[in-house]
């Protein structure tokens, strides 16, 4: 089963500390639009006909898509794809764009899931990182998104926020629970160069939170949270049962998915593929029929990394009998004592062989993976 992700490069604002990839300027918006139904249709062989099982509108901001563009990419989508019945269609939406309008124009096109880009709930928290929607906003949207018939939606919200106190943190997830989403998604504020929080560190005017306190508000979470029923099944993502994404388990599953617009990736387990991260030329190339990508094939060392890098921070693991019958790696062998160490220390734990990280694990995740890795001389 496979997944499509259509980026659509398009924000009201710079939020300060984002580097996805957007422009401000609306002005080419509809020509943007056509080149990635465009893209939709010179991709049709890429998933080898494999059934798409998830479809996912990111961004940017696809809550600023109108009904018809919306419908106009999902026609295109059915006609060149089989699209399995029930899939999962989740579109990214700020809460600024939420209307009840716009809520039942949604649901009218088939979205059935909602990512919602809340990211605090705290109005100085808000302006700081320059959003387009205050604390009041943010509550009401999720309330009109159940009156709108929606029963699958995610909240985003982003932790270890410069002078955030303890309190306005605990207080957020508190009002994110009494919103009763059945989704929550959470990163820690990374401090990017070319942004403009970037900007400002580099000048000296903010000071990123240190790893340890950013840990701290992470365990905070992941408490409140699992006694609130969710479970942790990858670091960032937590969910109540039956509605973990499915489109981003995919991607950390290895499965085939196609992303189409500017500076969409796409993966089919021999190699990745990259479109350009650039509005003009992107729309330029489809204008004349091809697709802006470079490719990157994968060697066996990239496969075995990324499967761990993926899969260590998931909550079913890294199976290490797959790695060594997938790639002759015998990760036991290969790393024997810091394997042991692991598991002496309680960061991780091994039951028929799967390799899982526990919550203190977890916190280290990305430093165990790369320890772990196949590394060829
Ligand atoms: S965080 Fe989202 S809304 Fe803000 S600039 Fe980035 S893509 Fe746009």
């Amino acid at each position: 089963m496979a997944g499509i992700y259509l980026h659509i490069p398009f924000c009201k604002q710079a939020c300060h500390y984002c580097d996805f990839h957007f422009s401000t300027n609306l002005d080419n918006r509809a020509s943007i639009v056509a080149a990635i139904t465009e893209e939709l249709v010179l991709q049709r062989d890429y998933l080898q006909g494999e059934r798409v099982n998830t479809v996912y509108f990111g961004g940017g901001t696809p809550s600023l898509l109108s009904e018809a563009e919306l419908n106009g990419m999902l026609d295109t989508l059915y006609k060149t794809f089989p699209v399995n019945t029930g899939a999962e269609f989740t579109l990214e939406a700020n809460p600024d764009d939420l209307t009840k309008d716009k809520l039942a124009s949604l649901r009218r096109s088939g979205i059935n899931r909602l990512s919602i880009g809340i990211q605090s709930f705290d109005d100085a928290v808000l302006k700081f990182l320059n959003r387009a929607h205050n604390a009041t906003l943010a509550s009401q949207c999720v309330v009109d998104a159940y009156d709108a018939g929606f029963e699958n939606i995610s909240i985003d919200l982003i932790y270890a926020i410069p002078d955030q106190t303890e309190a306005v943190w605990e207080e957020n997830i508190q009002k994110a629970l009494n919103l009763n989403p059945q989704h929550i998604s959470s990163y820690s504020l990374t401090i990017e160069q070319k942004t403009a929080f970037g900007r400002w560190a580099a000048a000296g005017k903010l000071r990123p939170v240190d790893d340890d306190l950013a840990g701290q508000q992470l365990q905070v979470l992941v408490g409140r949270l699992e006694g609130a029923g969710f479970d942790q099944y990858e670091v960032s993502n937590f969910a109540l049962p039956g509605f973990q994404s499915r489109h981003n388990s995919s991607y950390w599953k290895s499965e085939a998915y196609l992303g189409v617009g500017p500076s969409a990736h796409s993966y089919n387990g021999a190699h990745r593929q990259f479109n350009i991260s650039n509005n003009s030329l992107y729309l330029k190339a489809l204008q004349a029929k091809t697709i802006p990508a470079t490719r990157e094939e994968l060697t066996r060392e990239d496969q075995i990394n990324d499967y761990l890098l993926t899969t260590l921070r998931t909550a079913w693991g890294a199976d290490l009998t797959h790695i060594f019958n997938t790639w002759h790696y015998d990760v036991p062998t290969t790393h024997g004592p810091y394997l042991n160490d692991l598991l002496r220390s309680q960061y991780a734990s091994l039951d028929n062989n799967i390799l899982r990280l526990t919550r203190r694990g977890k916190l280290l995740a990305d430093k165990i993976a790369s320890d772990l890795f196949l590394l060829t001389p």
